[in-house]
């Protein structure tokens, strides 16, 4: 039997990540990554399988980091986990570890609508070939619904009208889509722009069943409203995969992802756990959370990985830092929004500036940037921001981040010292994050005269 310093289970994200950090932080040691899957797709990207991109074959992480960061791949099924020998077992081979990090991620809900085992009604399963078929599919349908307007939801449905489908609709449950992801306003401007291209939005609309014989042919309304559907995807959400470490008697959380404490430890101290497959808590106030992302499966796996040998690092918990963008409108949010802000209890007063991402704003590829913060009001701190504009809106979501990361207060963002160029950026006249926080200062102040 082979034996490796560091086994890692899981290809994707987080086990990727973890293996090259191990490498980075452990140059000498021998470490092995086992995954299911022949070629990883890149997850984030999937949407863009229907539309943008000819194919599943477009969308797959790169193996040659394997060679170039020596790296061992073994492609194979791990069945179980022999704790007390130290041994993974896969359908052929066992495999000795020192230490073994679970990156083993997630799989798409399943709702109990009835119905969803029909014919013609497909999960977002992160399979080459399962996608490839759902794409030759697709040539043949003219109408299909998506069940779920998160971010997964709508960026499918967009890219599937873009491949050129005659009618796609949204069904939401909730009174906005992405309302789980951003303030109402946010929520509002990205519905107009789904309808702008064509797709129909029912929110506030439960669907309640899947029908057709054996075939999808229409879903039903909770208000008896009948869509007609040749093909339903749902994109509900995401579980854990975690039944290799609960079948070898790992702890499991509440959101039924691995317990691991801030170092990414599990309750085995050999054995590590990062990404889908680890439970999570929030960076506000340590609660549970339920999100699961690419962003911060990386992290966790940057803090497993250097960790194996020794704690350096710890997780502060999950911020929640995530965009979306459907032709020019993107969106993007750090930390809280204001409903979330105010459901988790805090005191808050939001503040928001729209300003040019270039200055003058007639210079070619100027695009309107609105910033909303969220700050707690006693202490100042931000809790959050939200981002709309265009494709510029990542990286000021990202930076936003970094604000929420360190509890920076309104005052001291104000003292940002940004760089600013006509080409690049917001004039720093019209610097949209340090007006926002001046604005919020301007509120706090008032607040605290009324007192
Ligand atoms: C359509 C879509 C779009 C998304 N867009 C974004 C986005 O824009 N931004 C963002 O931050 N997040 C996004 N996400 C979420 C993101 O994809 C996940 O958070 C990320 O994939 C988690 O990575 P992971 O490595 O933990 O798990 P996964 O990607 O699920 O990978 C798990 C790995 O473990 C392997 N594995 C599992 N069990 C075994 C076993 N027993 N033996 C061997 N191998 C095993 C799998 O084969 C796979 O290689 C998106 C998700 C989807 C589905």
């Amino acid at each position: 039997m082979k034996t490796y310093d560091v086994i890692v289970v899981g290809g994707s994200a987080a086990g990727l990540t973890a293996a090259q950090t191990v490498r980075r932080h452990y140059p000498p040691k021998n470490i092995l990554v086992i995954r299911k899957e022949d070629r990883v797709l890149i997850p984030c990207g999937i949407p863009y399988i229907f539309g943008s991109l000819e194919g599943p074959h477009e969308d797959l992480i790169p193996d040659m980091v394997y060679e170039k960061m020596n790296i061992g791949l073994h492609i194979s099924q791990v069945e179980s986990i022999d704790r007390k020998n130290k041994v993974v077992k896969t359908e052929s081979e066992e495999f000795a570890y020192d230490k073994l990090i679970l990156g083993t991620g997630s799989y798409p809900a399943m709702p109990p609508i009835p119905g969803h085992d029909k014919k013609g009604v497909y999960a977002v399963l992160k399979d080459v070939q399962y996608l490839a078929d759902i794409q030759e599919k697709l040539k043949t349908v003219k109408n299909v619904v998506v069940i779920g307007g998160g971010f997964i939801g709508i960026e499918i449905s967009d890219e599937i009208k873009k491949s050129g489908v005659e009618n796609v609709s949204v069904v939401e449950i909730e009174k906005h889509c992405l309302s789980q992801s951003y303030d109402e306003e946010f929520c509002i401007e990205m519905e107009e722009k789904l309808q702008s291209r064509g797709i129909n939005i029912f929110t506030g609309s439960k669907v309640v069943s899947i029908d057709g014989e054996k075939q999808v042919e229409s879903v039903t309304l909770a208000d008896g409203k009948t869509i007609d559907a040749d093909m339903v995807i749902l994109g509900i959400g995401a579980v854990a995969n975690a039944d290799l470490a609960k079948n070898a008697g790992l702890r499991i959380g509440l959101t039924g992802g691995i317990v691991v404490d801030r170092a990414m430890r599990t309750s085995d101290p050999d054995i590590f756990a990062c990404g889908d497959c680890a439970e999570k808590v929030s960076f506000f106030g340590g609660k549970s959370s339920a999100l699961r992302l690419a962003s911060i499966a990386t992290l966790e796996a940057r803090v497993a990985g250097a960790n194996v040998f020794g704690i350096t690092r710890e997780t502060p918990g999950t911020i929640g830092v995530w965009g979306t963008a459907v032709g020019s409108l993107a969106l993007g949010t750090a930390g809280l929004t204001e409903k979330m802000a105010k459901d988790h209890g805090y005191n808050v007063i939001s503040a928001v500036n729209e300003s040019v991402n270039r200055h003058p704003g007639k210079l070619a590829g100027a695009a309107k940037i609105k910033i909303k913060l969220v700050f707690e009001v006693n202490s100042g701190v931000l809790l959050g921001g939200q981002v709309r504009g265009d494709a510029s809106a990542g990286e000021t979501m990202n930076a936003i981040s970094a604000c929420v990361q360190n509890r920076m207060t309104a005052e001291q963002i104000a003292m940002f010292q940004s760089g600013t160029h006509p080409l690049i950026t917001a004039s720093p006249i019209a610097y949209g994050i340090v007006n926002a926080a001046e604005a919020a200062i301007g509120k706090m102040m008032k607040a605290k005269e009324q007192v």
